[in-house]
């Protein structure tokens, strides 16, 4: 008999909780979790998926235009915002189904209602309800940071933008980040005239310039405005519930809607990590170890919350590992080298690995090879937008040891390239390859 009332209690069921509990159980731990809100957590309620089915949405808007070129009579097409969101939000519910069954299959005990920590191995649920576990997994993740400007209230998250009742017709986005290029991407294709705010002079930081700077090129080009090392003075609400939004050194901007994407911030206030004696960095993460352990021996913490990666494959990684560690017999690290991303923009990036000038700074000598081409389906639709595709190699070895696009398609390209980077392979390897003719992928082998 377990002197626990569980071998494992997970705190927070989105990604990284999920995969903990379901794997910890399948190694025959006694699992439960606990989430507040809803099963399945940002990815799946209010973040990659419903975006990912916006991105979907809006790429129409060009696509209904681009089908005239390719003889498709189509008639002037209208949008109906109510008819997507209602089933994007219908499709959530489906998936926050299929996690609910997932744990309830696995024999995961859920509990619908907040948890906090009350001690080393000690939980208190809203309820008033005690629990005990051997093991704690905080897997509570990250949570919009809202800038403290005055009249800030009147804006929105990605939390809500989800669930708005029309489509307004003037949108500011305050910063320039991943949630920023994407809706700023929505929006647009839906009509709605976009303005992006930034306090600094970049947007994406950490992407690779050149593939920033064509995003910011295209995305002007259609139409999207930028206001750049524009801090927000204050917001405003005026009478028939439009906003005035003040920056400071620029004119006031009217929008109908403003959505913060101003970054996120571990979710870690008011867990009661304290009476665990877990300790937070200045950022208000967790502090863990390379095999997710906090500085209490008994509660560990992955995904959002614990501010490494904040992707979602990443927290998958992390909770499986953590449950092979800790049940599976098996001790296991997450490699962080060369995790791709994305950024679902209209036209989309795709990066693995080293930036030109990560590649320069570390390695020294790189050779860099790009390809600036226009997609052939772009040239028959006479839609004037150039991806790029640039790799960089490391001129001792040969080994490629970045890779950098924006144009149709490139997440799904890069996801497959980058096996041939984490695998280490070289500039030879690719040219070795022959191309698929004729695909926009084929670029990647044939850089000259
Ligand atoms: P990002 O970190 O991508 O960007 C934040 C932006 O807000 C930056 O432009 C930053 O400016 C600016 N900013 C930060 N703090 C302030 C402040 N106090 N006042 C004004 N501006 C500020 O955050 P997002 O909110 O876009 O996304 C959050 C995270 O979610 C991402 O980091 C990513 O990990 C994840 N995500 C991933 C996606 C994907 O994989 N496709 C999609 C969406 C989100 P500056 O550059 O000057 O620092």
């Amino acid at each position: 008999m377990s002197d626990y009332d569980y071998d494992l209690f997970v705190i927070g069921a989105g990604s990284g909780g999920v995969r903990a509990a379901r794997i910890s159980a399948a190694h025959g731990a006694k699992v439960a979790v606990a989430e507040e809100y809803r099963v399945g957590g940002t990815c799946v309620i209010r973040g990659c998926v419903p975006k990912k089915l916006l991105v979907y949405g809006a790429h129409f808007a060009e696509d209904l235009k681009d089908a005239r070129r390719f003889g498709w009579d189509v008639p002037e097409c209208g949008f109906n915002w109510k008819t997507l969101r209602d089933n994007v939000l219908a499709d959530v519910d489906r998936l926050n189904g299929i996690y609910q069954q997932t744990l309830d299959t696995n024999s995961v005990t859920t509990f619908h209602e907040r948890a906090t920590i009350a001690g080393p191995h000690e939980i208190a649920l809203a309820s008033g309800e005690k629990v005990t576990a051997r093991y704690i997994l905080v897997a509570t993740g990250a949570w919009p940071m809202v800038p403290d400007i005055e009249g800030a209230e009147h804006g929105i998250t990605s939390n809500e933008v989800f669930h708005i009742d029309e489509m307004p017709k003037r949108v500011v986005i305050a910063g320039g980040g991943y949630i920023a290029n994407e809706f700023a991407g929505i929006f647009h294709e839906f009509g709605a005239h976009v303005t992006i705010v930034n306090r600094s002079d970049t947007i994406l930081r950490g992407y690779d310039t050149q593939i920033r700077d064509r995003l910011l090129q295209i995305s002007m080009v259609k139409g999207i405005n930028f206001r750049f090392n524009a801090p927000f003075e204050k917001i405003e609400k005026n009478e028939d519930g439009t906003l005035c939004v003040r920056i400071k050194g620029g004119d006031p901007i009217a929008c109908d809607l403003l959505l913060f994407a101003t970054g996120r911030q571990p979710n870690s206030k008011g867990l009661g990590l304290e009476n665990a004696g877990v300790e937070l960095d200045d950022q208000g993460a967790i502090k863990v170890d390379e095999f997710s352990k906090t500085s209490c021996e008994s509660v560990y913490a992955v995904g959002d919350v614990t501010n490494r990666v904040q992707l979602t494959p990443v927290a998958i990684r992390e909770g499986h590992a953590f449950a092979d560690t800790v049940f599976g017999n098996n001790p296991r690290k997450v490699d962080y080298t060369n995790i791709p991303s994305a950024v679902f923009s209209h036209p989309p990036i795709g990066a693995v690995g080293m930036t030109e000038a990560e590649a320069r700074n570390k390695l020294g000598t790189v050779k860099v090879y790009t390809s600036d081409f226009r997609a052939m389906k772009n040239v028959l639709a006479n839609r004037n937008e150039r991806a790029l595709y640039k790799m960089i190699v490391d001129a001792a070895t040969d080994k490629v040891v970045g890779l950098h696009m924006i144009g149709p398609d490139a997440p799904e390209i890069l996801q497959a390239a980058a096996v041939a980077v984490k695998a280490g392979l070289t500039k030879q390897d690719f040219d070795d390859t022959v191309a698929l003719h004729p695909s926009m992928a084929e670029e990647l082998v044939l850089l000259k």
